[in-house]
């Protein structure tokens, strides 16, 4: 199988080429076709270095609209340096698409200037939960024409204690959203936040 098979368009696929991603990973196999021809939501095992940022990430980048510059996809990471990651790994995969922008927000760091970042226009974003919610409560972040909220290291985000956050986030999102989980672990706090705010996943293992 390589990505080209598995719907994703030329110039990601080209992107893909210069990062030496040969072939896909076995979540990323399972996760981008799912994604690009449902919009079912998506239960998730997978750990670090499963390839689960790009398995995410592709389909999004694949589906959202480059023409509109609301913001269509909100990513959940648990700390900055994963958040960072994931925007460094969206950047490297939309190279070639120009028009199609992500910021990264996070705690830690000058909210002014991820405030403007925003206002420029974007379509991904990636956030730790503490900020998204401050830049929600600012009203600098708008989540009304989200089409998919991916919960990564949803565990994590859990563990750290950011249910609240993660409510409010969720709450800001429309119904209509397809949320993506990917988690190492599924807890009983995991399985609440899956049961409570998805419908029907379907579920991947990696
Ligand atoms: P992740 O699990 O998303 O943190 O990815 C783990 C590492 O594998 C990262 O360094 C990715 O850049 C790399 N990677 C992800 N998918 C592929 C692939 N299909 N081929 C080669 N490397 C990959």
């Amino acid at each position: 199988t390589t990505f080209l098979d598995l719907g994703l368009q030329e110039p990601i696929t080209r992107a893909l080429i210069d990062l030496g991603y040969e072939k896909p990973t076995v979540i990323q196999e399972k996760a981008i076709p799912q994604i690009i021809s449902s919009d079912t939501d998506l239960k998730a095992f997978a750990q670090t270095g499963t390839g689960k940022t790009a398995a995410f990430s592709l389909p999004i980048i694949e589906l959202a609209d480059q023409t509109n510059s609301n913001v269509q996809a909100i990513i959940l990471s648990p700390t900055r340096e994963l958040a960072v990651q994931i925007g460094k790994n969206i950047e490297d995969f939309t190279k070639y698409l120009p028009n199609l922008k992500v910021t990264t927000v996070y705690g830690g760091s000058n909210i002014d200037e991820q405030i403007r970042k925003l206002k420029r226009g974007v379509q991904i974003v990636v956030g730790t939960p503490g900020r998204t919610v401050d830049l929600i409560n600012r009203r600098a972040l708008k989540l009304g024409n989200v089409k998919w909220l991916v919960l990564d290291e949803a565990d994590e985000m859990l563990n750290m204690g950011f249910k609240d956050e993660l409510d409010k986030v969720l709450d800001a999102t429309p119904d209509s959203k397809q949320t993506l989980l990917f988690s190492a672990t599924f807890p009983r706090e995991v399985e609440s936040i899956a049961r409570n705010y998805m419908t029907q996943p379907v579920e991947i293992t990696s």
